[in-house]
């Protein structure tokens, strides 16, 4: 089978490799889309290390399945998925506790374990969340962006009329502002430098700020009567952004850390942590409730996933994919690799 090889970093190549072969608990999925993510750039471009090379690397796919180990009697051949990447183990105190996307023994795919910028993909038959005919393969490569933003809002209970402002306005940026206004905060000002992002934000429901004609901290004071928000969505995975989240989050109020920040933070303001008594709220990755959460609001047509897809590319020019996201970070939204 094709697959995109990685050996080390930037020097990925399609190459011919043995096909993934069906185990006990598995099953074999012909990998129709996957898309570009942030971290698979982080991995290509050597930012995230790898335990191991060489990896096939990708991990937010959908597909087919075309072969069913022994053990699997949930799936069917021909049964339309989407995958969740984070593998995990079942038998550790997080997973006993429902909490996989924590589990220490489990990884992702493209990183941890081969992935799908690939023909065929072996997962585990947990890994694997039906999806209706509705849902296109691209536009179900979404849908693991959606259960990383469902993850993320169990943990902060939006209330109708709650104000929320959502930092950075990219693929993950807009679906928590979209999330954000169908869970009945307003309003939901939306902040980015970019105006078709904007365009879009304001489709979705936002009241948008562009951070680079006004001071998005003032804009937001201003908005809300000099109290700022109730809940901050940092977007973007920057200590500016971190700092204007604190800035313009209300006394008592939260702020979602969403976007995946370096390992060290300038700017972190302990003062306001302590004086405005801020609540500083981590989330990572998702659980497979959340892709269930996700696939019922694209099914009701209340998040639209088709318009996040700017760019497409086939499998022979995965590589143009991740250059292209590597030297444009920003410039597009879901760049998806149909295969
Ligand atoms: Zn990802
Ligand atoms: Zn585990």
């Amino acid at each position: 089978m094709k697959a995109a090889v990685l050996r080390r970093p930037y020097a990925l190549t399609v190459e011919d490799v043995p096909r993934s072969m069906v185990r006990p608990g598995y099953v074999v999925v012909n990998v129709k889309a996957t898309a570009v993510c942030g971290t698979d750039v982080a991995i290509y471009n050597g930012k995230i290390s790898v335990p191991r090379l060489p990896v096939i690397q990708g991990h937010e796919s959908t597909g087919r399945i075309v072969e069913v180990g022994p053990d699997v009697a949930d799936f069917k051949v021909g049964d339309r998925v989407v995958l969740n990447s984070l593998i995990f183990c079942r038998h550790c105190a997080y997973c006993y506790a429902g909490k996989v996307n924590l589990c220490p023994n489990g990884g992702l795919m493209g990183r941890e374990m081969d992935g799908a910028f690939a023909e065929y993909v072996a997962v585990p038959d947990c890994n694997c969340i039906k999806i209706p005919d509705s849902i296109s393969y691209e536009d179900g490569t979404s849908l693991i962006a959606l259960a990383t933003v469902f993850r993320s809002h169990e943990k902060i209970n939006i209330t109708p009329g709650d104000t929320v402002a959502v930092i950075g306005q990219g693929a993950a940026g807009l679906l928590q502002t979209r999330l954000s206004v169908i869970s009945g905060a307003d309003p939901v000002f939306a902040v980015t430098r970019s105006r078709w992002k904007l365009d879009i934000a304001e489709k979705f429901g936002a009241r948008i700020i562009s951070a680079g004609e006004v001071d998005p901290v003032s804009a937001v004071k201003e908005a809300t009567g000099g109290l700022g928000v109730d809940l901050a969505i940092e977007s973007v995975g920057s200590s500016a952004t971190l700092r204007q989240a604190m800035d313009m989050v209300r006394l008592g109020g939260t702020v979602l850390l969403f976007g995946i920040a370096p390992a060290g933070m300038d700017n972190f303001n302990g003062y306001a942590m302590y004086f405005k008594e801020i609540k500083i709220i981590g989330s990572k990755g998702m659980v497979p409730k959340d892709f269930h959460m996700a696939i019922k609001a694209v099914e009701s047509g209340k998040i639209d996933l088709h318009t996040l897809i700017t760019h497409r590319f086939d499998l022979d020019h995965v590589k143009d994919a991740l250059d292209w996201v590597d030297k444009r970070p920003g410039d597009g939204l879901r760049v998806v690799v149909n295969i």
